[in-house]
């Protein structure tokens, strides 16, 4: 049976007016399955008999199964393994932040956007699984889905300020990849009628599909686009990021330039720094050249190692003398320490510790 959160409303309207049920009902059951976070047809006391039998008889709500929780040691982190309708595994992982003097208090879900990966990034432990399919909409939607309701319960009903709660497209898979549903997946977080988040609390992350940058750029939706460049030339790249291969450094950035041209939005790039391979001042310097011209923010991410990677993180000396050259071309950037380290929160990490586990 298909999930409620596969259909757009207008499809469901249609489904109704189909069933003899009045299509307005389709605005209670918004309602209730996107704002009230119903998880039981039964439970949704605003739609009649016939509009809950006819949803039992050929929907499901969550598509989602749990099979594990994590929590980090400081709390900080869950992560949550799903089991899918034809038992696929896929993660998602919640990060705490809490004030800081300079950031509020939010919540982060990250996202993931297939059953694994076909780009083969060579530090990550969802592109050493393979790629298995596409995620649909419902199950890109309802990984958020069920994480609220979890905040709900810790955090109570006020916990209804949408703008503490960011989305981010940077678990399993690439998303740009499953480009149609993750465009319709991030409309249905932004809808006011719904989730209602904000678009500039989306981000939509990227390791290089060159055209289909392009596309989002024509897309009439206000997210945040995050690249992951990892490298500044060609030849160190391609060492990690095969997709490199196919869209070089020269063609991505021109992609970004014209995305910038295009939305007026600056570019968020992510840098994983794996110790010996793309940490050394002269990589810092080709890539603060490489950047300057362009209106963008870049994270640099000490790497999460992996269970069959030998790829190690740099050390602090190393990630903060990176970052002074960055300093030096008048790059914003930011160090982000991965979280939930101790869960295995990286993406790909826990599904693959399950795998060795179960066999
Ligand atoms: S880093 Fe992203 S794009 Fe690369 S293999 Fe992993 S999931 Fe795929």
């Amino acid at each position: 049976m298909i999930s409620i959160f596969d259909k757009k409303k207008e499809d469901l309207k249609l489904d109704f007016e189909n069933a003899g049920i009045k299509g307005y009902r389709v605005d209670q059951l918004w309602q209730a399955i996107y704002v009230d976070l119903s998880s039981d047809f039964d439970e949704i006391k605003t739609l009649p008999s016939e509009a809950i039998d006819y949803l039992k008889s050929s929907h499901v709500v969550s598509p989602l199964q749990l099979v594990v929780k994590r929590k980090s040691k400081d709390k900080s982190t869950d992560k949550y393994l799903w089991k899918l309708h034809d038992n696929k595994l896929i993660e998602t992982v919640l990060m705490r932040y809490d004030e800081d003097g300079h950031r509020r208090r939010r919540r982060t879900v990250c996202i993931s956007s297939q059953v694994g990966c076909a780009l083969d990034c060579k530090f990550c432990a969802t592109g050493q699984q393979g790629f298995s399919r596409q995620l649909t909409v419902g199950e890109i939607v309802s990984q958020v889905i069920e994480i609220k309701k979890d905040l709900l319960i810790e955090e109570g009903r006020p916990f209804n300020n949408e703008n503490n709660l960011n989305i981010v497209f940077m678990g399993m898979g690439e998303p740009l990849a499953n480009y149609s549903r993750t465009i319709e997946a991030a409309k249905r977080f932004n809808d006011q009628k719904g989730l209602n988040i904000g678009a500039r609390n989306i981000t939509i992350s990227t390791v290089g599909l060159v055209p289909k940058i392009l596309d989002l750029a024509e897309e009439n939706i206000q997210v945040n686009l995050a690249v992951s460049i990892h490298a500044p030339d060609d030849d160190t790249r391609s060492e990690t990021v095969p997709i490199n291969k196919t869209y070089p450094i020269t063609e991505l950035i021109n992609a970004c330039k014209k995305y910038i041209e295009i939305t007026n939005r600056k570019v968020f790039f992510e840098y994983v720094l794996l110790q010996g391979q793309n940490d050394s001042i002269s990589h810092a310097d080709k890539l603060g050249r490489l950047l300057k011209p362009l209106m963008c923010h870049l994270n640099l991410i000490p790497v999460n190692p992996t269970l069959k990677s030998n790829y190690i993180r740099s050390n602090s000396e190393k990630i903060n003398a990176f970052r002074e050259v960055i300093d030096k071309y008048g790059i914003p950037s930011t160090i982000r320490m991965e979280k939930g380290i101790d869960i295995n929160a990286g993406c790909g990490q826990l599904k693959s510790e399950y795998i060795e586990i179960e066999g």
